[in-house]
């Protein structure tokens, strides 16, 4: 494992936010009011989207992401502090290769589930995984939940429901906890006009100084909407690649607000699409990324703990058989 060295004086939009929370409180206290500011109120005054774990100054969070090798698919799994969220399933002819990896990751239970967009390289494997592994909820983007609508699966529908798993349509702005950190709904259902590819759920996880974005199948117009909204603030140590690499993603702009550090992509060896396109490895390399991908490496891992970011040691990896 290599490791690099935290970046200092890097943007943190909570210290921001301290130095407002300080500000408000002194102004409740001069105006006699009595009031007390509470982190939840600061939040709802100013709108804030991103959520920061609260540690002791000088603590650092232990998280992992792995990405998952499913072939031409998704499936990136989330750990910290005990806790796990897995993004996606890839398709319904890896789930085997799934749920092998994920007991390999020795994966015993889900909190989470996060199913980005119906699309058959996302949610193939969803019904593998709700039979093999307790999951505590479902994501789903809201679009999803209406099988008319969306051709969301009835069947992983329906095998929740009967296990009295609680499916939820996410919405820009929820968090919900994770181990050390809380992850953050930056985007879902977003009606660009295109494909379901835009109305992926794009989700920011945050601990300490820690964070990681995956923006599914997001295209170009649902990351426009992303930096106009969140801007910097969409700034993450590491980055799942758009749409598995793809030219219709990954756009420049996206890149530069979120500046990561290390990049992994997720798509299939030899896959039909040109999977990743060179422009967005061009791009990626334009902004300094470090890139790794599952079509090279099979499955890898990156962590984050007190020393900083851990990246995969390349030439530790097999070459994965062919997808
Ligand atoms: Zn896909």
């Amino acid at each position: 494992m290599q490791t690099m060295k935290k970046t200092e004086h890097k943007f943190r939009p909570w210290m921001a936010a301290a130095v407002l929370l300080a500000l408000l409180a002194g102004l409740g206290w001069f105006t006699q009011t009595g009031t007390l500011w509470t982190w939840d109120d600061l939040h709802r005054l100013l709108d804030l989207p991103m959520e920061t774990a609260a540690l002791p100054a000088g603590e650092e969070p232990s998280a992992a992401v792995t990405f998952l090798d499913v072939g031409q698919g998704d499936a990136v799994l989330l750990q910290s502090g005990g806790q796990s969220c897995l993004v996606d399933t890839g398709h319904v002819t890896a789930a085997q290769d799934l749920l092998r990896e994920m007991h390999q990751q020795d994966v015993q239970a889900l909190d989470y589930l996060v199913l980005t967009h119906p699309d058959a390289d996302h949610i193939g494997g969803a019904l593998s995984v709700l039979r093999q592994f307790p999951v505590g909820e479902i994501l789903v983007s809201s679009a999803d939940i209406d099988p008319e609508a969306s051709g969301w699966q009835d069947d992983i529908l329906w095998e929740a429901q009967s296990q009295g798993i609680p499916v939820t349509a996410v919405q820009a702005g929820e968090t919900f906890p994770l181990g050390e950190g809380t992850i953050t709904i930056l985007l879902a259902d977003y009606p660009s006009g295109g494909g379901t590819n835009d109305r992926s759920v794009c989700l920011r996880f945050a601990a300490g100084s820690f964070s990681f974005l995956d923006t599914g199948d997001a295209e170009q117009k649902a990351e426009a909407e992303l930096v106009r909204l969140y801007g910097e603030q969409l700034r993450s140590t590491v980055m799942k690649a758009g749409h598995h690499g793809s030219s219709t993603s990954n756009s420049r702009a996206l890149l530069q607000a979120v500046q990561p550090q290390a990049v992994g992509i997720s798509c299939g060896a030899g896959n039909d699409y040109g999977h990743p396109h060179r422009e967005t490895l061009e791009t990626l390399e334009a902004v300094g990324a470090q890139v790794f991908r599952t079509d090279q490496l099979g499955t890898f891992t990156i962590t984050w703990d007190a020393e900083g970011l851990h990246l995969p040691d390349e030439e530790a990896y097999d070459e994965p058989a062919a997808a």
